[in-house]
């Protein structure tokens, strides 16, 4: 469903991304670890062309991403993004943060969209608040939300980069239940996180980064038992 492949990126001199290549299968959880600067984020920006790549090519359902215009915008209703930071529109209700795409961007009337928004906030724990406004939600409520809005318009995947960072670690569990939920019905995931219980228990396939290259692929059980290359044992040491 996703295929990166021989992705090079660079910010100025940082060369970034060397040769990454990843596939990604339909209803697959990839899980992304690595150490601080290796790459993580900047690789789920590509997938979403919130970054331009300079070499290589990216597909999602086999087509190429689109750079500009009306591409991009399907793109970004087809490739859902849940960042560390919430980013929900703090003068909206929360049901008018998960609505408001759907009406405005795949023209959804307001009833059917409300109706989908509600389920969606029903199926993330939060529906009693849709009325608030974010500022009045917990952060793992607000996170909760901000899923319900990327699945909100249908997403063939979704990227998860650090979600549960920002949040106190009573809250944490509700988020990662959230995207345990999401992983069993079938989702189509890539996330990058921390937590490790969830990599193990989760995650189909674990990729290791480390200054920018892939330099593991492995099945969680075979990655947290034998880490192949230095690199990753002494990530793993640092963190378990
Ligand atoms: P972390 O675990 O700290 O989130 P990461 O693996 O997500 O790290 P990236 O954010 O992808 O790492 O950053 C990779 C490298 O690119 C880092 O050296 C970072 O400083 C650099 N970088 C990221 N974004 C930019 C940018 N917009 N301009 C310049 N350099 C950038
Ligand atoms: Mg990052």
């Amino acid at each position: 469903l996703v295929a990166v492949e021989g992705v090079q990126k660079h910010f100025g001199d940082l060369h970034v991304l060397k040769d990454v290549d990843l596939s990604v299968a339909a209803g697959e959880v990839v899980v992304v670890l690595g150490p601080s600067g290796s790459g993580k984020s900047t690789l789920c920006r590509t997938i979403n062309r919130l970054e331009t790549i300079d070499e290589g090519e990216i597909r999602i359902d086999g087509e190429p991403l689109p750079t500009s215009g009306p591409g991009l915008a399907r793109l970004r209703s087809e490739v859902g993004m849940v960042f560390q930071s919430f980013n929900l529109f703090a003068h909206k209700t929360v049901l008018e943060n998960v609505t408001v795409a759907p009406i405005k961007v795949k023209k959804v009337p307001r009833k059917e969209a409300e109706a989908r928004a509600m389920e969606l906030l029903e199926r993330v724990g939060v529906a009693d608040q849709a009325r608030k406004l974010p500022a009045q939600l917990s952060g793992g409520q607000q996170q909760r939300v901000a899923i319900a809005r990327s699945l909100a318009m249908a997403p063939k995947v979704m990227l998860f980069d650090e979600p549960t960072s920002a949040l106190d670690p009573e809250m944490i569990n509700e988020v990662i239940e959230v995207m345990t939920g999401l992983a069993k019905d079938g989702m189509t995931m890539i996330v990058v996180t921390h937590e490790m219980g969830f990599a193990r228990r989760t995650a189909d396939r674990v990729v290791f980064m480390d200054a920018g290259r892939i330099l593991e692929v492995a099945p969680p059980e075979d990655f947290f038992a034998h880490p192949r290359t230095e690199r990753a044992q002494d990530f793993l040491a640092k963190i378990l």
